[in-house]
């Protein structure tokens, strides 16, 4: 009758083992269906989602202001290519760029797309705007970044399993320590060909590292003082997740009181994605004012799908979900009161060592080395508990609920956290 019915856990899983490419380990729980912070697996147990699609569906899930954006215009129009003009497309630009304060946006659909994006641009305007001789460009990048999955990006990854033997690598990148600025001072002052600088502002895969305070104005300051590119890639820290608009936020227009009165750090290019769609469609953005996007001329770039109406369409929905719920605010209020909680149970436990993040981008550490199984195991413990969560390593799980989560939702899940580090036995 249901779909439900129709297929058991450990029948899907042995479909996916036998026909589909071995490129993830997953958690072995089979989803069917998702409403706003709950998502329910084919045997109809339902759990609260603590990874929220690596923070994709910040607005929850199946949200129906983004889901009928997306019916409706996927009934009337829903792709034209960039051929031809749409009538959705410069809607959503007008309410994308008003939102973040750019001049304009450049459309395409995952997040590893925008990255590239972003360092074609900044590679162009290095050139055309700041001399250096073609082909002498460098961007730098820091250490135990994560900004996709693409040859070039992984070309600057330092992670052995993302890499090896994928080579040859692309050249023009350098790699520095994360949150330190003397380094960053020491490689631009040393090197004349530096145009860009990427960063996260906080390194999410890494396990949700905070840099320290005034890392990003300071990295920001010492860009400008060099006059190099600032890269913010908020494909995962962006959209309300770290409790503001953007991680790199104070110069927003979302209605949060905690923005104001941080320091303002607009980044020279914006890097968006992930909740851009609430999760409803691969839609991401990269972002930059007139001076740095007018490099990028007809035929310079593009994708078939980028800025297709359906991405315009529910790109614009998503962002309005984030505004009229005030999801920075509650993911602010609700970050706090998370680590707050969990802040009073770690002296009590020899498990976890500390917690840390912003707004709901929190991570916990556990107790043991990043080679054990032992924060898998809690996930798998989490998972008989009703809560999913994933490791980022061997001793760190990432939680990132959906930012739609009301208080007393993220009480019981603290309460359910609690209980299965209680409980667990190694
Ligand atoms: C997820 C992520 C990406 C890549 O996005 P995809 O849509 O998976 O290509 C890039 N940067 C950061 C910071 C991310 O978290």
């Amino acid at each position: 009758m249901s779909i439900l019915e129709n297929i058991t856990s450990k029948d899907a899983i042995a479909l996916e083992e036998k026909h589909g490419a071995h490129n993830y380990h997953p958690l072995p729980v089979v989803l069917s269906k998702g409403e706003g912070v709950f998502v329910w697996d084919v045997e109809g147990q339902k759990y609260y989602d603590f990874l929220s699609a690596y923070s994709a569906v910040n607005q929850g899930h199946c949200h129906p202001k983004i889901v009928n954006a997306m019916i409706v215009q996927a009934k009337t129009l829903s792709l034209t290519s960039r051929a031809f003009y749409n009538d959705m497309l410069g809607k959503y630009e007008k309410y994308a760029t008003e939102t973040f304060h750019f001049d304009k946006l450049l459309p395409m659909n995952t997040g590893a797309e925008a990255v590239e994006t972003a360092l074609k641009i900044c590679r162009k305007w290095a050139y055309e705007k700041k001399g250096i001789e073609e082909n002498e460009a460098e961007i730098v990048v820091c250490e135990n970044n994560f900004h996709g999955r693409t040859t070039t990006i992984i070309s600057f990854s330092n992670d052995p399993v993302a890499r090896k033997n994928f080579g040859p690598y692309t050249d023009g990148f350098i790699k520095i320590e994360y949150d330190n600025l003397k380094a960053l001072e020491e490689v631009l002052k040393s090197n004349k060909n530096v145009a860009g600088f990427l960063v996260e502002p906080i390194q999410g895969e890494a396990g949700v590292y905070v840099p320290s305070n005034g890392y990003l104005s300071g990295a920001k300051a010492l860009c400008e003082k060099y006059n190099v590119l600032f890269i913010a890639d908020e494909v995962q820290t962006g959209i309300a997740r770290t409790g503001r608009l953007l991680a790199t936020c104070g110069n927003c227009s979302c209605s949060d009181k905690h923005c104001s009165g941080t320091p303002e750090i607009k980044p020279d290019i914006l890097i968006l994605g992930k909740a851009l769609s609430g999760g409803a469609y691969p839609v991401s953005a990269v972002l930059a004012d007139n001076d740095i996007m007018g490099v990028i001329r007809p035929g310079n770039h593009g994708s078939t799908f980028g800025g297709n109406p359906i991405a315009a369409a529910v790109g614009m929905a998503a962002l309005e979900v984030v505004k009229d719920e005030k999801l920075a605010e509650n993911a602010f209020v609700l970050g706090e009161l998370f680590r707050e909680e969990l802040n009073k149970f770690i002296p009590h436990t020899d498990l976890v060592n500390s917690v840390r993040g912003k707004g709901l981008l929190n991570a916990i550490l556990i107790n043991d080395t990043e080679e054990s199984s032992t924060a898998w195991d809690i996930c798998m413990a989490l998972k008989e508990n009703g809560l999913l969560a994933k490791p980022t390593h061997g001793n760190i799980i990432r939680f990132a609920p959906p930012l739609v989560m009301t208080k007393e939702q993220l009480l019981d899940c603290v309460s359910i956290i609690i209980k299965t580090l209680k409980e667990f036995k190694k």
